[in-house]
């Protein structure tokens, strides 16, 4: 589209509308331009996207995007057409004549972008097509979809390598937002990057503020954390569909705008509720994993789950669909015993082979340390990428440079000053003598009860089931008095996570020793068990509305014309109302008050385009507000 090519950070400029490149992003964009291929890291919202929009843009011939999620291609090519850019995409959805309509553009070298899902890339005709065209830049959206071992494996990516010998000469970029080192190795390999340039930028979220807590009463303690955001726009994870359906009837009911979300909804519904999420201010979404994909809101300003992910790379992607605009999020979770138990169970009874249960059964474990970790929740989810807290960032060449996690410094060693842990250190406690009494009481009751057997005989509950059993005459019967219910389930629950105890599945969830058991019965070894907090470290102020706290009230009237403005000609166009401006962008405005097209364009977030389609909208409100 731009009639001479212009320099990257000019069409940054006059284009996006942005002042600077952050991080890699210019490195990336050079090698690019100098032919080379790339594998580009960095968390979602870290700004991927521009990394190959600009090369496409700069070299000749239309950038094509292969992407798996055709909800994200449709927001990215309403955004590009937002800045006046020709961007399209080919995918199943479209009819034989929109699809002939799009690549008649190609044809003729109009595109500047073109979208298609990798199936469809891959068939004999699309490549055809392709090859007859010039390409500027082919670039790889969630590459880590190739790897077996990866959550989102998809067996089409595999069949990507071969884009090498089809556009030879052509630079291909890999990009995710989801990969371990081991990941990164294997995109590489089977994507065949040819001598990549490999970009690792900080997987770090520093907005989003990490908190766990144990599980006493779920629904309770989740209304305890969203009253704090009413108003705001978030994600509550559950399970199974019947928690989905439960916990957003419950919200609803406690006066949140709350929708359900899973697989087993029709699919009309699950469309119209992900669009009131998207379009409208404050939906809370509750959902199982099947949402979140594709989904591109900028504004979610937490992400809580009623139950446990299934490994913290999950966790670290669900949490990552919060606070994509930088501005302060919450990522929160609840857990207890029983999800210990469920999560151990789903593992042990699937139907997968040894070497997969293997893994499952290790990213659980990870996971499970992670919740009851008593030392900064971040540094460990860094490190799980190969990242570290406060570390220069490896960037360009530098992938060698891998951190091992080993020797870090007492200055990394802090903590990042915005978890829980971190904001409220936890209290620990030698926890051996408890330890004892509880592996006795699964010792002298036979290996053959669950937990909550086991604490009635410590409380000395005689139950009927402790009578039948003839539990109440053992030496063990109401010796943990000294402890509430919840404080033992807590204990059995840091036993079964640090391997002191396991939950024997095939005998209903009994708990039976380990090897490790032995020692700590005989005292040689000891434990350490994490107090269970009363309550979150709360927090930020509840909102009325979702501007940003620095606006005044005066400003914050303005903010909210602002924003009816932006929702009127989201509405007209159909489109979410970020892809025209972000809060940010408008609160800038709310601010700065700028007067003119050229203020206007000083803005972070308004280039050329968009001031000539809404810029003197805008202005009017901004004047009218500084006459008064
Ligand atoms: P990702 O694909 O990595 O999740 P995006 O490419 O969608 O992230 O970018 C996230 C947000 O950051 C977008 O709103 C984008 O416009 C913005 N952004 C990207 N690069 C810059 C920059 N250099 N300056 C300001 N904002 C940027
Ligand atoms: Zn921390």
């Amino acid at each position: 589209m731009p009639a001479s090519p212009e320099s990257p950070l000019e069409i940054l400029r006059d284009i996006f509308g942005y002042a600077e490149f952050r991080g890699d992003q210019l490195a990336i964009i050079e090698a690019t331009l100098a032919g080379r291929d790339s594998l580009v890291l960095m968390p979602t919202g870290g700004g991927k996207s521009l990394c190959y929009q600009i090369p496409a843009l700069i070299r000749e011939g239309t950038g094509l995007v292969v992407s798996p999620l055709i909800a994200l291609m449709e927001d990215q090519v309403q955004a590009l057409r937002e800045l006046g850019l020709d961007a399209a995409y080919l995918n199943s959805t479209m009819t034989g004549a929109e699809q002939r309509a799009v690549i008649e553009r190609l044809e003729t070298g109009e595109l500047d972008l073109l979208y298609v899902a990798p199936e469809r890339l891959m068939q004999p005709q699309t490549l055809e097509l392709l090859r007859r065209v010039d390409l500027s830049v082919v670039a790889i959206d969630e590459a880590h979809c190739v790897s077996q071992w990866g959550h989102d494996f998809r067996p089409e990516y595999l069949a990507l390598s071969a884009l090498a010998d089809a556009f030879e000469g052509v630079p291909r970029m890999a990009l995710t937002a989801t990969a371990t080192p081991v990941t990164r190795d294997e995109i590489v390999e089977r994507l065949a990057l040819d001598d990549p340039g490999i970009f690792v930028a900080s997987f770090d979220r520093p907005n989003i503020r990490y908190a766990v807590q144990s599980k006493t009463d779920g629904r309770r303690q989740l209304k305890q954390f969203i009253d704090a955001h009413r108003g705001e726009a978030g994600i509550v994870y559950c399970l199974t569909r019947k928690r989905v359906e439960q916990t957003a009837e419950w919200l609803k009911n406690e006066g949140f705008d709350a929708l359900p979300y899973h697989a087993g909804l029709a699919a009309e519904i699950r469309a119209e509720n992900q669009r009131r999420f998207v379009t409208d201010d404050a939906v809370v979404i509750v959902a199982t994993i099947a949402f979140g994909r594709g989904i591109d809101k900028p504004d979610v300003r937490f992400v809580a789950h009623l139950d446990l992910p299934k490994s913290i790379e999950s966790y670290y992607q669900e949490t990552g669909r919060a606070g994509r605009d930088g501005e302060p999020a919450d990522a929160w979770l609840v857990y207890g015993l029983a999800d210990v138990v469920q999560l151990r169970q789903l593992v042990e009874m699937s139907e997968a082979d040894e070497e997969h249960k293997w893994h499952e059964r290790h990213k659980l474990d990870a996971l499970l340390g992670w919740c009851e970790t008593t030392a900064c929740r971040r540094r460990p989810l860094l490190e799980y990428f190969g990242d570290v807290l406060g570390g220069n960032t490896p960037g360009g060449d530098a992938v060698g440079s891998e951190m091992s996690g080993g020797d870090v410094s007492a200055e990394t060693r802090s903590g990042c000053g915005n978890c829980d842990n971190c904001l409220t250190p936890p209290e620990t406690f030698d926890g051996t003598e408890a330890a004892q009494k509880l592996l006795s009481a699964v010792y002298r009751t036979g290996q053959r009860f669950g937990a909550a057997h086991v604490v009635d005989v410590l409380l000395g509950n005689a139950t009927e089931k402790v009578e039948r059993n003839g539990h109440d005459t053992l030496s063990v019967f109401g010796i943990g008095t000294d402890k509430t219910q919840q404080a033992w389930r807590s204990v059995i629950r840091q036993l079964v996570v640090q391997g002191f105890l396991r939950v024997d599945h095939g005998r209903y969830g009994a708990l039976v020793l380990t090897d490790e058991s032995r020692p700590l019965l005989r005292g040689e070894v000891e434990v350490r068990f994490r107090e269970d907090p009363k309550a979150v470290p709360t927090k930020r102020k509840a909102r009325a509305s979702t501007a940003p706290d620095e606006l005044g009230a005066e400003d914050r009237i303005v903010f909210d014309e602002l924003r009816e403005l932006r929702r009127r000609l989201a509405a007209e166009q159909g489109v979410p109302p970020y892809v025209i401006f972000h809060d940010k962008t408008l609160s800038q405005i709310a601010i700065d008050k700028p007067q003119d097209a050229d203020a206007l364009l000083g803005i972070s977030g308004i280039g050329k385009a968009k001031l000539e389609r809404y810029g003197e909208q805008f202005l009017e409100i901004v004047r009218g507000a500084s006459a008064e």
